[in-house]
């Protein structure tokens, strides 16, 4: 029999999946208390959801036991399944597509299994990706998936499940990503913008921590803001944006077509580009980079572009009223150095720090378990009406965001 659960069922079952992804494990009395439903609701939530194999039960831990047995309920412990990989995230890169079964537990920093390159003049580049994908399908395999969750650079249309724009893979814009997935996992397939999954990833790992805004640093320079512990509401996928803010003086010219952005100076290959300038034309690594760093310390070209990352940083803090940037990515990789220097100039320009202090800690990358959470809220637990985690665009904004040609 096939369970077709109300709204309010729906709404149910998504409180306590989220519940229980914030405790980790508990039994369904304490489920039930936390969420203030009837033990009978919540049983059978959990009941349905056993039977899917969301969650699985494990057997009370020993100092639990005690406590269970006194109250006479040696009630078994639930947590959302990690046993098994219920579904798969596929990050692309600019290069690097990785690809890695997830478990709906999983909240770790990102472990990816099987990775492939693109080449960078590839004539049909869609294809050759469909090609390795089937490559990589083979080895991970990938049976019982609830779904493919893609993460993307670039702006997202959730609605159409499409790729509007990417600055530095514009391919993407004209190919179908979700229908070349669906052709090789033959299961729904929901693209992610990668900075709005490190962003829920983050918070994932960290629930305390739900007012934030998360920069990452890498091909490209984006932003994600989490409020209240949901990503910032917006109708609109353009958000986040921040590495095309113009940095005054900069001649460099973008992928997104503008000259001056930001991420041409901290991006992975503008750091490398000014350190090579700086080594007075030669090819520079980034171990090169590190190395650098730690025997001469800051270099000016990097303080300066740092402060022209934390000019960017410190205006979104202001406008939205953020106190806590949190970092990931390559900066994160370099010299302390780097990341306090970084953090001062983010101070520096804040009106936060005028009351109290501004915070701009590095995390890791967290992209799967961002993933996961996109995965349980859409796939699990599918209801577009009350789908807060990608918002939906009018057919009005969608004619308005059609890139010019
Ligand atoms: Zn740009």
């Amino acid at each position: 029999m096939i369970y077709v659960p109300s709204r309010m069922g729906q709404f149910n079952r998504r409180a306590l999946l989220r519940r229980l992804q914030r405790l980790g494990v508990a039994s369904r009395a304490e489920l039930a208390k936390s969420l203030g439903m009837s033990q009978p609701t919540a049983g059978k939530i959990v009941d349905e959801l056993l039977a899917i194999r969301v969650l699985e039960e494990i057997e009370p831990l020993e100092t639990a036991g005690a406590e269970s047995v006194a109250r006479g309920r040696p009630g078994r412990q639930l947590r959302l399944n990690q046993s098994q990989s219920r579904l798969l995230a596929v990050q692309l890169g600019l290069l690097e597509t990785t690809v890695a079964g997830l478990s709906l537990g999983a909240a770790d920093a990102d472990v990816w299994q099987v990775s492939f390159l693109l080449g960078r003049n590839e004539p049909n580049p869609a294809k050759a990706w469909e090609k390795q994908l089937r490559r990589a399908a083979a080895k991970i395999g990938g049976s019982n998936l609830l779904g493919v969750l893609l993460s993307v650079p670039g702006l997202v249309d959730d609605a159409q499940n499409r790729i509007l724009f990417s600055p530095n893979i514009h391919w993407t814009e004209k190919a179908d990503l979700a229908a070349i997935v669906r052709s090789v996992w033959e299961v729904p397939v929901l693209l992610v913008q990668e900075e709005r999954a490190l962003a829920l990833g983050h918070h994932a790992a960290n629930p305390d921590c739900d007012n934030f805004l998360l920069v990452d640093f890498g091909e490209g320079v984006g932003g994600a803001v989490i409020l209240d512990g949901k990503p910032l509401a917006n109708s609109l996928p353009i958000s986040g944006e921040i590495g095309h803010t113009p940095v005054l003086g900069n001649q460099r010219r973008c992928g997104c077509g503008a000259t001056g952005c930001m991420e041409t100076l901290v991006s992975l290959r503008g750091l490398l580009e000014s350190f090579s300038q700086d080594q007075r034309g030669q090819k520079t690594s980034w171990t090169e980079l590190q190395e650098y760093i730690f025997k001469h310390g800051l270099p000016l070209w990097l303080a300066k572009s740092l402060e022209a990352a934390a000019v960017a940083i410190a205006g979104a803090l202001n406008v939205i009223g953020l106190r806590r940037v949190v970092i990931t990515g390559t900066l994160t990789e370099l010299p302390p150095v780097v990341m306090a220097h970084l953090a001062q100039a983010v101070q520096n320009g804040s009106m936060w720090a005028k009351f109290g202090t501004v915070e701009c800690v590095p995390a890791p990358r967290r992209r799967t378990a961002g993933l996961v959470a996109i995965g349980i809220d859409r796939l699990v637990v599918p209801d577009a009406k009350e789908n807060e985690f990608s918002p939906k665009i009018s057919r009005r904004q969608q004619v308005a965001l059609k890139p010019k040609s």
